[in-house]
């Protein structure tokens, strides 16, 4: 299960503290600059009204008191796991027993959220990392490393016998060069097999290959058919042999990156496919709400300035558009929600649906969006 899913099932009813650290070396490199980050962010997150701390329990008021204060210490302490990461997600609350640091390899952007949920839409948004798998290949060695771009781990190292063995055999330069080619085509085939077993095992959603590119273009000729299609076009342009994990996972980042803005171009070109077809896709908040309250949604796209009321029912849980007065389901009156966001992407992860957020700064949603307020989905079915 998700940390997130994990995270929201575990809360719902008691303060929650969600704190974002942007860990961007050139400022937040030591201990005492993030400190000084949290405190205020943790300062804005209490003022911010979200939650009115007049209607808590004396217990929960007690307990944010001393979660907020651990914060402090937690993140001004070395004991943060920061190393390498972008980002720090921190989640806590006393009352619900959690507290749960996350490193992002993504930058986020900082920012402290105090509510009876923990705020999520940051650690699920974008297109699923999934687990990458990089072959770094030459024509005598062949490593494998498997995991996120943060925690990219050597696991095969397949060195085969090239050469060296015919050369006082009295053979023929040509035959020689035959033979060494022989034994690089066996190499590369050996390498193959060992990247489709380590995929047997425990699939990886991409495939990255590394080296030089007539090397590269031999090997991914020998692939399984099976792993064609996570097969990633770019090459990686290293030395297969000496390149270290941490240069690895340098060259992969904007490789990744391109990846990324293009699952986002095909999300939305396929949103607007199925809607043509009148197939399996929602847009618009009614639709949306009415797909994630039956449990169908597969991603829920969200506009980057996506933020709308909405309604909750106290009783069945279920969203609906603004003004519906009383749950279709179990007629109950209806709570309002100031901002559907945050729900929509809580029920999204409910549902193990994904959550992709598109467009940025201060652009207008992209239209495919735009034409249903900034919410829509594509549906499983
Ligand atoms: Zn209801």
């Amino acid at each position: 299960m998700s940390t997130a899913r994990e995270l929201l099932e575990r809360t719902g009813s008691h303060p929650v503290v969600s704190l974002y650290v942007d860990l961007d070396p050139s400022q937040f490199a030591t201990a005492p600059a993030r400190a000084s980050q949290v405190r205020s962010l943790l300062d804005e997150a209490q003022r911010d009204g979200r939650l009115d701390r007049d209607r808590l329990s004396h217990k929960d008021r007690t307990a944010l008191t001393a979660d907020l204060e651990r914060l402090k210490q937690y993140l001004g302490s070395d004991e943060p796991p920061v190393s390498g990461a972008r980002a720090l997600a921190v989640f806590c609350s006393g009352q619900d027993d959690v507290f749960e640091a996350v490193a992002l390899a993504q930058p986020t952007p900082p920012r402290a959220v105090i509510a009876t949920t923990p705020f999520v839409e940051p650690l699920v948004a974008g297109p699923a990392e999934g687990r990458t798998a990089v072959v770094l290949i030459s024509r005598r060695s062949g490593r494998i490393l498997v995991g996120g771009l943060r925690d990219l781990q050597e696991a095969e190292d397949v060195s085969d016998q090239v050469h060296g063995q015919h050369a006082r055999g009295g053979l023929s330069q040509l035959n020689y060069e035959r033979s060494i080619e022989a034994d690089v085509q066996h190499h590369l085939r050996n390498v193959a097999e060992e990247i489709y077993r380590t995929w047997q095992r425990e699939p990886f959603s991409r495939l990255v290959v590394g080296g030089t590119a007539q090397d590269v273009d031999e090997f991914a000729s020998e692939l399984h058919n099976d792993l064609r299609p996570s097969l990633v076009a770019d090459r990686l342009d290293l030395d297969a042999e000496t390149a270290s994990v941490a240069d690895v996972s340098k060259a992969l980042a904007p490789l990744l990156a391109r990846v990324r803005a293009a699952a986002k171009e095909s999300a939305l070109a396929e949103l607007e496919n199925r809607l043509g077809a009148g197939g399996r896709a929602a847009r618009g908040v009614q639709d949306t709400l009415e797909a994630l309250n039956e449990r169908r949604v597969e991603t829920l796209l969200l506009a980057h300035n996506f933020a709308t009321p909405g309604v909750r029912c106290p009783s069945c849980g279920l969203l609906y558009a603004e003004g519906t007065a009383s749950c279709p389901a179990d007629g109950a009156k209806t709570t309002v929600v100031d901002d559907l966001r945050e729900a929509a992407v809580e029920a999204a992860v409910m549902q193990d649906a994904g959550v992709m957020i598109l467009g940025e700064g201060s652009d207008p949603a992209p239209p495919a969006l735009h034409r249903g307020g900034g919410i829509a989905a594509l549906l499983r079915f």
